[in-house]
């Protein structure tokens, strides 16, 4: 067990890629704290997890964080790793994108890591291994058209990774960011549901369009996502820091 007792926060825990990270960490001992705002999914992962702790908050609202943080605290002791993992994903052409909707991404995909890893940032500080881990997007490192909010979301989430990593390089603290491609989950469920209302497409044809991005044309599993964040939350990454991972079949950036 290469994180045995270590305390790992899991924001968008209760579902999808969130959900595989924290399995993927409690397999190697850690100690989690699922955070989302729906209790009864963090709940029922939470339930798949020995000790875990769940702590609903919105991660848009500092004042929710810091409530979710102190009661993480209060469960399993301080932070040792955080996972950003939280985020929405509209899609819409760019004229049609609404400033609530441009406002809304940015809350979640990107002024969140801000309230989340100043939250924690003491206790990551602190620990002999602090770990920030972000899951990005591709979208953080190339553009998609339909969704410019989610890329500028994703690239500024890349970039705050960069910056921690650099401010904090002569600590044992490391910072990095995790980029899939299309990955077999609800977001991506919505994506095809929205392809087919717009388009009149079957659900195959959709998941086409989605897939062609990815040289091996097929959508990713959670779980490989969730073992690249694994990965970096190992002690032995400790010199890998500042990093974009891609996660994506070979699609070139
Ligand atoms: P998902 O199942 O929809 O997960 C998103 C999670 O974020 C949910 O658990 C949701 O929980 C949580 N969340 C959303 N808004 C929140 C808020 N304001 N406060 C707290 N939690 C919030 O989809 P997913 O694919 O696993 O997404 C996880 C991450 O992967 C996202 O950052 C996404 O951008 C990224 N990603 C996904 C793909 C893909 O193709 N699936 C590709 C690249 C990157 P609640 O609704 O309960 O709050």
């Amino acid at each position: 067990m290469r994180l045995e007792h270590v305390h790992a926060v899991v924001t968008g825990g209760g579902s999808g890629i969130g959900a595989a990270v924290a399995q993927a960490l409690a397999a190697e001992g850690a100690r989690l704290t699922l955070v989302g705002r729906r209790r009864d999914a963090l709940d029922a992962v939470a339930a798949t997890l020995p000790g875990a702790h769940v702590a609903p908050a919105d991660v848009a609202d500092r004042a929710a964080v810091d409530a979710a943080f102190a009661s993480a605290r209060a469960a399993h002791g301080p932070i040792s790793i955080l996972i950003n993992n939280a985020g929405v994903a509209p899609s819409a052409p760019f004229a049609r994108v609404t400033a609530e909707a441009w406002r809304t991404t940015m809350a979640v995909n990107l002024d969140a890591l801000f309230h989340c890893c100043q939250a924690a940032l003491p206790d990551l500080l602190a620990a002999p291994a602090g770990r920030i881990v972000t899951v990005a997007s591709t979208a953080g490192v190339k553009g998609y058209g339909y969704t410019a909010p989610y890329v500028a979301s994703k690239h500024g989430a890349i970039g705050l990774m960069r910056a921690l990593a650099t401010e904090f390089a002569a600590t044992p603290l490391t910072a990095n960011a995790v980029c899939p491609g299309f990955t077999d989950t609800d977001i991506v469920g919505q994506a095809v549901a929205n392809i087919q209302a717009k388009t009149g497409r079957s659900a195959d044809e959709a998941i086409a369009e989605l897939t062609r991005y990815n040289p091996q044309k097929r959508l990713i599993e959670p779980a490989e996502v969730a073992e690249a964040v694994l990965w970096l939350c190992l002690p032995a990454s400790r010199s890998v820091t500042g990093q974009a991972v891609m996660v994506a079949g070979g699609e070139v950036m």
